[in-house]
């Protein structure tokens, strides 16, 4: 039933999801649509053709893969999209999976977002039990954002930030580190962010789908733009992990954490312990690699779970080492889904 369901093959309880490296799955990132209000030119193509409504998972069926995964040791939720809080009656999914954090099974339910819905849904996103959110934003000027992500308001973003804030949420800000787009901000934006306690994680944009600019245009790597703060700032090396592959500093001059996500120039795919699932039920186990196993079809198969941990069992048992992003001029993308695909 809806929001009751319960893993109903009681002997797989319990017994943790382990890859064939000994990483324990512990992070489960779930996309709930492929759709966005926003178009990011590094992200997504102008015209993106979105998926009909029948392909994507149910509510209920996410409901009932997440807390499968619950059962079976994911300590960690985060919902993504495409942008989440665009699907229809997402609140539900937020409101269902709550009882994993009342009951204890699940460490934190959180999201990815691009902030412009998160004034409507910031205090109940809060009653649900989410207590830190990731807005993506990548930039502070009004009309450099709506270049990028190609229409956006900028404005709406930021009362988003601040509902999220005034309902108590811990936000961190996510930028994509783009070359001669945002680089001369970036000290700007982690001034803004640090004095509004807010941590600011940079990212080196990656060769995911296929996309009009070149990335190579784009790419920008944080060694560069570490080197250049240091010039300025005292960069102390934290060793904080939020359960992602973010590294942190302290920035001594402002008190606050500056993240670095570094997928190019270091990658850290030997603690990596979580998977993807797809808005269609796909789970995929390197964010780089193609290999993906279908949890839709055994999902909708029957309503035993049987064929569901048998389906999760197999995928995890072929969970790859890592990744080896490279962008290079003419290159195909590294993976032809995009980021808004698999859910970033
Ligand atoms: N709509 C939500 C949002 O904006 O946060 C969630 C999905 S979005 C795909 C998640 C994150 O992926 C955003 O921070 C976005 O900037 C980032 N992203 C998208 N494409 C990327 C790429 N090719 N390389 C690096 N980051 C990317």
């Amino acid at each position: 039933m809806w929001g009751l369901h319960e893993p109903n093959a009681p002997a797989a309880l319990d017994k943790p999801l382990i890859d064939p490296f000994g990483r324990s799955i512990a992070y489960l990132r779930v996309s709930v649509t492929d759709r966005c209000d926003l178009r990011c030119v590094y992200c997504m193509s102008e015209d993106m053709n979105f998926l009909p409504k029948r392909d994507l998972l149910t509510l209920e069926e996410l409901d009932r893969v997440c807390s499968f995964f619950v059962a079976r040791g994911v300590r960690k939720l985060r919902i993504t999209g495409g942008e989440p809080l665009v699907r229809r009656d997402i609140m539900t999914l937020f409101r269902s999976l709550s009882r994993h954090l009342d009951g204890g099974r699940l460490d934190e339910l959180t999201l990815t977002t691009n902030g412009t819905q998160l004034a409507r849904h910031a205090a109940e996103l809060a009653a649900c039990g989410v207590r830190r959110v990731n807005v993506s934003l990548d930039t502070l000027d009004p009309d450099k954002f709506r270049r990028i992500t190609r229409w956006g308001d900028l404005k709406r973003v930021l009362e988003g930030v601040d509902a999220a804030q005034a309902a108590g949420l811990k936000v961190k800000i996510n930028a994509v580190a783009l070359q001669g787009v945002n680089e001369d901000e970036i000290e700007g934006m982690m001034v803004w962010a640090h004095r509004r306690g807010m941590d600011l994680t940079l990212i080196e944009v990656m060769p995911l789908g296929e996309i009009e600019p070149d990335r190579v245009e784009q790419f920008l790597p944080l060694s560069a733009v570490r080197a250049r703060l240091a010039q300025t700032y005292t960069l102390t090396d934290l060793p904080d992990r939020t359960g992602g592959p973010a590294r942190y500093v302290r920035i001594e001059e402002t008190g606050g954490r500056l993240g670095f996500i570094t997928p190019l120039t270091h990658n850290f795919c030997e603690s990596c312990n979580r998977v993807r699932l797809t808005c269609t039920g796909t789970l995929y186990m390197c964010l780089g690699q193609e290999d993906a196993a279908d949890l839709r079809a055994p999902l909708r198969q029957t309503t035993d779970d049987a064929a569901l941990a048998a389906a999760i069992e197999a995928a995890i048992a072929r969970k790859p080492k890592g990744h080896d992003f490279v962008i290079e001029r003419r290159k195909p993308a590294a993976v032809g889904r995009h980021m808004s695909v698999t859910g970033g």
